[in-house]
Order: C-alpha cells, then structure tokens, then sequence
C-alpha cells in the first residue's frame, strides 16, 4: 500500500533527467514511483507551486562531536541539516579525538543513527592526529564506514604523504578531499591579503597559498592515476588549474562553498569575525571565477563547510577569532541566486547538490530513482524570509547572513519516506 504521496510540485530529479509536474509516490521508505498511482495514500502533501528534489547532499561539514560538543553535536548539526533540506552530509576529521581510527568513525555512525534524522557519513583522516606526518589505517576506517579521507581543518601538506594516499586512494577506489593551503604562506593570516587587509592592518592569506598547493596535488593525481577533489575552492588560479586538470582527462574535482560565489572580502570590512574563514573570502574577481567554475562544471559540488563556533571564538578580535560559519540552513536559498542570474538551470544547480556529490563518493543517494531510500527536499523557489541567526537550529550563531533576505525556503524534508522537517519544525 501506498503510504505517502508528494502531490503536483515540479519534480526535478537530475540523475534522471526529470523535471516536470508529477506525483510522487513513497512506499515503505522508498520510492515508489513519478506520476501514476500505484495505490492510496495514508499521507498526501501538496506540493503545488514547490520543487521537489532529492534530499541534498552536503559532503563537507564539521559536527563538533566528539570533543567540542558546545558548538555542534551531532544531534542539533541533524537538526540543521534537515531544517537546511539534507539529508546526507559527511563529517570531517578535524574532532577531539580525531576521525582517525576506526572505532571513532563507528562512533560517529552509530550516534547519527540514534539521531535518525540524517545519514552522517565521516570523512577518515588522512594522516594520524592530522600531523601529516604518518598515514591512517584507511582500510580500517573504509570498513568502520569512512566514505572518503581528508585532513580538513588542516591540508595534506607533505607530499610524500599526499602521494602515498593518492595512490592507496587510487588503488582502492576512494576520495582523497585536500583543504588546499600552504602554512608556510598563510600562516598567522587571517582574511585575504590584499587590498583590504592593509586597510584593516590585518595580516593575510595570499591565494598563491592556495594555487601552489592544488597545482602540487594535481601533479602528484596525475603520477599515480588517482581521484582528488579540491574542497571549498576559492581563486581563480585554483579554478584554472581543475579546469585543465580535466582538459587532459585527470580524475580532478571541485567543490565550492555558497560563501566563495556569494561574498568577497569587503564582508570583513568592520572586522566582521563571522565573514572569517579559511580559504578566506577573496575579491569579486575570484568570486566570478567561482561562478564561471561551476557555470562550465569544472565545479560540479557544492558544499557548505558548515563550521560552527561558539560566540566566545568569535567575539575576540578578527585576528584571534575562529576560522569557519555555519551553511548548512542557508545552503539552498543561497545557491538559489546561482538560477536567478542565470548561471545554472534549476536542474543543473540541483546536481551540484545531489548526484554530483553521490557519485564522487559512490553513495546511491541523490536520487529519486524508483526503489532508492525516500530522501525528500520540498522547497518554495520564491518563498522570501529574512534569516535570523537566533533562529538557527544550529547550536552557533557564526553567519555572514544574519539579517539577510534569502529566497527560497525548505518547507518538507523526508528521511527513508519519513517526514523529519516541516515548516519550521523538526519532526523526530
Ligand atoms: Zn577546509
């Protein structure tokens, strides 16, 4: 019997190339079927004037637990995942103790289970303590349920580390994500070295610091024949570099974050702690380089890198303050400009956020394919809300948009055909 059925939204499941008026059909967590009724159903929602997509996948989040449970845990990061449409997101390494052997990883899994509202899949570390200096049991995290591997918060910054992990990456098939960033070049910065770092007396981060080292990592993919994926891409060297990365057929990818092609670094001007992250906001030439990256698909993911602090990280001057802000409840409105202006279909723009992320990790979510897991986004496109930091379900408050008018609101978010998100509320 039919138990749920998603009336008349405008169904966009890109894996399939679907985007039309439909029905949609759910059946003991899954779906059942698009457009013709298989059954009754117990629950209908209308969905008239909304899309209807895959649950999101965002693969690159900090959850704080274990260890600084005070900012995020993983309970109140489900909560902002689902209220944020995702369903889906994978955690990285950067945890007191870190994601680097095999009964943390099970930790981290089973406690998301307990949660049940969203699917946390961690990000292994690459090198033990994320010292760079000594690889990680990583066939013991893949079989613990790491789905890729990383030093995030930290970059892979020894090569002959780099290259080790590559080529056990390439041998057994998984994601090597490098945070892109040269200490030896950035260290001590904090925003982006330029023009609005001298006005602020602040010290900086150049790009180069960024370039240097994708460039590096792109010769040693192209050396051992592996995948490697640039996390929260954000100069415009670094695009050029993936872009013809790929031109000659190198497993090269890329993420950006919506605050890459949203903001530049005039938001740190008033020295905004919540505009501070690493890589840091760079200028409007670096901001439309992003977008060009993803117009084309030399960026094909977009990720948060929700990275939430408390207040007292933050409210310390912009030099001291933490790197990092919380994406995961402004990911959708956010990356919904990128349709307005004309830059991604409203198909296209859903992938970077579904199959894009799914197939660089081998996940079978993203889809709405018949028999996959029910993993729902309902949104309104033109839905207008002002986003209020308070009103987070998040446990920070470290956003750039707090006050912002955002367009495009998440009004249903189904986990396995489970309603676990719906205007406004967290249905546990
Ligand atoms: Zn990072």
């Amino acid at each position: 019997m039919t138990t749920l059925l998603i009336k008349g939204g405008r169904v966009i499941d890109p894996a399939n190339g679907m985007d039309g008026i439909a029905d949609v059909y759910v059946e003991n967590g899954r779906i059942a079927s698009i457009g013709s009724a298989p059954g009754k159903a117990k629950l209908v929602i209308d969905a008239a004037g909304q899309i209807v997509c895959p649950g999101l996948v965002d693969m690159h989040v900090h959850l704080r637990e274990p260890g600084q449970e005070w900012k995020e845990d993983i309970e109140s990061g489900s909560r902002a995942a689902v209220a944020g449409g995702v369903t889906t997101m994978c955690c990285m390494p950067n945890t007191t103790p870190r994601l680097d052997h095999a009964g943390v990883v099970r930790q981290v899994i089973e406690r998301a289970r307990q949660v049940g509202l969203c699917d946390v899949l961690p990000i292994g570390a690459v090198s033990r303590n994320l010292d760079g200096k000594e690889l990680t049991e990583m066939r013991e995290l893949v079989r613990a349920g790491a789905v890729a591997f990383s030093d995030d918060g930290l970059p892979i910054w020894n090569s002959g580390i780099m290259r080790k992990a590559l080529e056990y990456a390439s041998t057994f098939g998984f994601l090597i994500i490098q945070h892109a960033e040269d200490l030896q070049l950035t260290g001590g910065g904090c925003i982006n070295e330029g023009r609005i770092s001298t006005q602020l007396g602040v010290s900086g981060m150049p790009s180069v610091g960024e370039d240097d080292m994708v460039s590096r990592d792109i010769m040693l993919a192209k050396l051992v024949d592996a995948s490697y994926h640039v996390a929260h891409i954000s100069t415009e060297v670094a695009v050029e570099l993936v872009r013809r990365a790929q031109a000659e057929g190198l497993k090269v990818t890329a993420e950006a974050a919506p605050h890459h092609f949203d903001l530049t670094e005039e938001e740190v001007l008033g020295y905004n702690a919540d505009a501070k992250m690493s890589p840091p906001l760079r200028t409007e030439e670096d901001r439309q380089a992003v977008i060009e990256g993803l117009r084309d698909g030399t960026i094909s993911v977009i990720a948060t890198d929700h990275a939430p602090h408390h207040e007292d990280d933050k409210r310390c001057g912009l030099s001291c303050a933490a790197f990092g802000i919380v994406g995961l409840e402004s990911l959708l409105p956010v990356s919904l400009g990128l349709e307005r202006n004309g830059v991604l279909s409203m198909s296209d723009l859903i992938a970077t956020m579904t199959i894009n992320p799914s197939k660089l990790l081998h996940l079978d979510s993203g889809t709405l394919s018949e028999g996959a897991a029910a993993d729902i986004c309902i949104f309104n496109p033109d839905e207008t809300w002002t986003l209020d930091r308070n009103k987070l379900f998040s446990k920070s408050r470290n956003t750039p948009w707090h006050g912002r008018e955002m367009t495009g609101r998440v009004t249903h978010t189904l986990k396995g055909g489970r309603v676990v998100y719906q205007q406004g509320e967290i249905r546990a």
